[in-house]
């Protein structure tokens, strides 16, 4: 691209586009509704979107979709044309207010966890103006919510936007509480790193597994793994260069503000990192980013793995979903700030945040739970499975001084107005960098580390929006009433920081003692894995939450649960059947050819009288194993068959294939794992583990 600055966003139908081509009146309507959330009248959204016909059929786009994010994890799109026929045998281009404002796709084959049934099937897309419309492949892709006939929801945009309303509204009585008259929209932000991995596409196509299930099901351990430490941040090769470039500029036409690559931890392994955005645009950009990822690395022959874990005994690919609060007059409501009003409205959010992540753990617990995910959270690679906050020790003086009423022993005080000491003018990096929290305060913001790499970011920005939210709120009450607004704060946020400070843990969090202090002395829960911290959904107090700020219903919550659960049971058999295949077509014919090679050596041998105990050693030991392999197959076959008894009950289901199906799978690969290591090379029947990770 000759210049970045030119072609950036040139595929989006953004601000600087609407300001050209809408009337001036329907321009400012539209940018209040981006800005504030507020609906648009139809004869508004009729002029709307022929200019975005027009735009884009300037732009060489014949369609356009609603797109959306289903509960599959990754989007949907249908195209219509914009073309419609004339009586005389022409055609007009047309595309009016309703077709852009409302979609009717037929729902009834996306997961909706009971809530439809197929006859009534139709469900409608609602255009989300707050996300600007862009042009991909020829089409016009407009951002739209999802949802049922009758109005629940199906998607993961529409909850998401319901808690920024919320998070906005419970904020800025806050922001008037501390005299702010400004601020009328407070937003939250994110800013998804993203980790994926690279593989060569013609080894790809040999292992049925990576195809199928996207991670290798099978693959012993290679000679060399990360443990030289020489591919984090290490030079980036020529074939990967060209296609992070070509990612870049791709991204950059949809305006998504993609900002830092780099080599990760695993050998294969990147990471990319856009500039943060308001939450819900930056959830649309991290789809679009996934989809681009993968599409992308095909022109390259390479395929990109998004799977959490690709590789056993190789790290696996997270998320970290950045997370901060802005309001639209300028402030970011986390950044400590320099003087002491700054100060003390940052300590207040900093509290109730830190209410919100003890009291609804599970909630963020369950936001990156998955079959994938459950290779990481708790191994020693991502953080562990249990909810714990880091914020630094120079904050933790801080609020251990409020909560004491003394002075906390950091240079620079200054005396806040509510009598307590002030923050220190704060320096971002005061907060050194702990890399085992999965919920770390950086300087001006919150970095959730949960995530798996192919997780949407939407649902961990729901909880962190509407439990913040929560306690905001909560905090609001108390304090509207009050007749000493500075005594009432300072009592509310000792007592907050008191009851709830158990969650702050600034220390190593991948260490045992870690695990046994937090869940035996602090009793922090510890959910290891997705079908233990689910249910956790339906929580008598999250279920008041999510109803009092009208984010889900609690038949919503219902029906998410049972989504993730049998997804969860759905992934984890397509990988038990996949295993069953390769295992009885590729390595049981692999392991008889090579016996029969070793055997006729063997004889041949033998026929002149030479004895060799390796050969008969090696043959021994190859039948052997490959009858361990096949009671292997035969126990997990069964298993799969026994897991039948249990389809009507989703809770049971999901617990039987994590206990059994799920454990049977891994018997199955350890005597795989250990015949790949005796095959001969040229017998094995898929690249193996130095092929993948290395031959890129
Ligand atoms: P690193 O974590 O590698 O040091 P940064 O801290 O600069 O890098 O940023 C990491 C990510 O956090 C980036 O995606 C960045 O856009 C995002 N980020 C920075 N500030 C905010 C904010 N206020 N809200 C949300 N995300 C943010
Ligand atoms: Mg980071």
């Amino acid at each position: 691209m000759k210049n970045a600055e030119a072609s950036f966003a040139c595929n989006v139908f953004n601000q600087q586009v609407m300001r050209e081509r809408l009337p001036k009146d329907v321009y400012k309507k539209v940018m209040q509704t981006k800005k504030m959330g507020t609906s648009l009248s139809s004869d508004v959204a009729g002029v709307v979107a022929n200019a975005m016909k027009d735009w884009a059929v300037e732009k060489g786009a014949t369609h356009f979709t609603h797109w959306f994010h289903p509960m599959t994890g990754v989007t949907a799109e249908k195209h219509d044309a914009f073309l419609s026929p004339n009586s005389d045998g022409t055609v007009i281009l047309e595309f009016s207010g309703k077709e852009l404002v409302k979609g009717e796709p037929d729902a009834s084959s996306f997961p909706s966890g009971g809530l439809r049934a197929t006859f009534e099937a139709r469900g409608y897309t609602a255009w989300d103006p707050t996300s600007d419309a862009f042009i991909k492949d020829g089409t016009l892709y407009i951002p739209t919510a999802f949802c049922s006939y009758t109005g629940e929801i199906l998607d993961k945009k529409t909850p998401l936007l319901r808690s920024m309303d919320v998070l906005s509204e419970q904020a800025l009585r806050i922001l008037r509480l501390f005299g702010n008259t400004t601020a009328t929209r407070v937003l939250s932000t994110a800013g998804a790193e993203q980790e994926y991995f690279l593989v060569d596409k013609k080894l790809y196509d040999q292992r049925e597994d990576l195809i199928i299930t996207g991670r290798t099901l099978f693959g012993a351990k290679p000679p060399k793994g990360q443990e030289l430490e020489d591919h984090y941040f290490g030079n980036i090769k020529e074939r990967i260069s060209a296609y992070m470039h070509e990612l870049d500029e791709e991204l950059w036409k949809l305006g998504i503000p993609a900002k830092t690559k780099h080599n990760e931890v695993a050998p294969a392994q990147h990471e990319l990192a856009p500039v943060f955005e308001t939450a819900n645009i930056a959830s649309d950009h991290n789809q679009l980013t996934m989809e681009l990822m993968k599409k992308i690395a095909l022109k390259h022959g390479l395929v990109c793995l998004l799977h959490e874990k690709p590789f056993a005994g190789v790290n696996g690919s997270g998320k970290h979903n950045n997370w901060s609060i802005a309001s639209n007059d300028g402030q970011n409501l986390l950044d400590p700030g320099d003087t002491p009003t700054e100060n003390t409205q940052f300590l207040t959010f900093l509290v109730a945040f830190i209410k919100a992540v003890n009291k609804y753990s599970d909630l963020l617990r369950l936001s990156a739970a998955s079959a994938g995910n459950d290779h990481r959270l708790g191994a020693n690679e991502a953080p562990p499975a249990i909810v714990s906050m880091f914020i630094g020790d120079e904050l933790q003086a801080l609020l251990d001084a409020l909560e004491n009423d003394t002075k906390a022993d950091i240079k620079s005080n200054v005396k806040f107005e509510i009598g307590v000491d002030a923050l220190p003018s704060f320096k971002k990096d005061n907060t050194d960098r702990n890399r085992t929290s999965p919920m770390a305060f950086t300087g001006n913001k919150f970095e959730f580390r949960m995530l798996g790499s192919a997780d949407s970011i939407s649902c961990t920005n729901v909880m962190m929006n509407t439990t913040i939210a929560d306690v905001l709120c909560e905090f609001a009450d108390e304090l509207e009433g009050a007749k000493d607004f500075n005594a009432k704060l300072k009592e509310i946020l000792v007592k907050t920081y008191k009851e709830n400070k158990n969650i702050i843990f600034n220390g190593n969090g991948y260490s045992d003692e870690w695990v046994k202090e937090a869940t035996e002395v602090r009793g922090l829960p510890n959910y290891t894995s997705t079908v233990d911290c689910l249910p956790t959904y339906l929580a008598d107090k999250n279920v008041a939450m999510f109803e009092k700020f009208k984010v889900y219903s609690k038949v919503e919550i219902a029906s998410r649960t049972e989504i993730l659960l049998e997804n969860y049971t759905k992934v984890i058999n397509i990988e038990a059947l996949t295993m069953v295949d390769m295992a009885k077509k590729q390595i049981y014919p692999a392991v008889m050819e090579y016996t029969k090679e070793v055997c006729s050596v063997l004889a041949s041998m033998k026929s002149v009288g030479i004895e060799n105990a390796t050969q008969e050693k090696l043959a021994n030991k190859l039948s052997s194993s490959l009858k361990c392999l096949d009671s292997a197959v035969t126990d997990l076959e069964q298993a799969l068959i026994a897991a039948k008894d249990s389809a009507d009950d989703v809770y049971k289901h999901s617990r039987f294939y994590r206990d059994e199906v799920f454990s049977k799978m891994q018997s199955l690969r350890a005597v795989a794992d250990e015949l790949e290591t005796i095959v001969a090379e040229k017998y094995w029947p898929f690249p193996v583990y130095s092929d993948l990770l290395f031959r890129v």
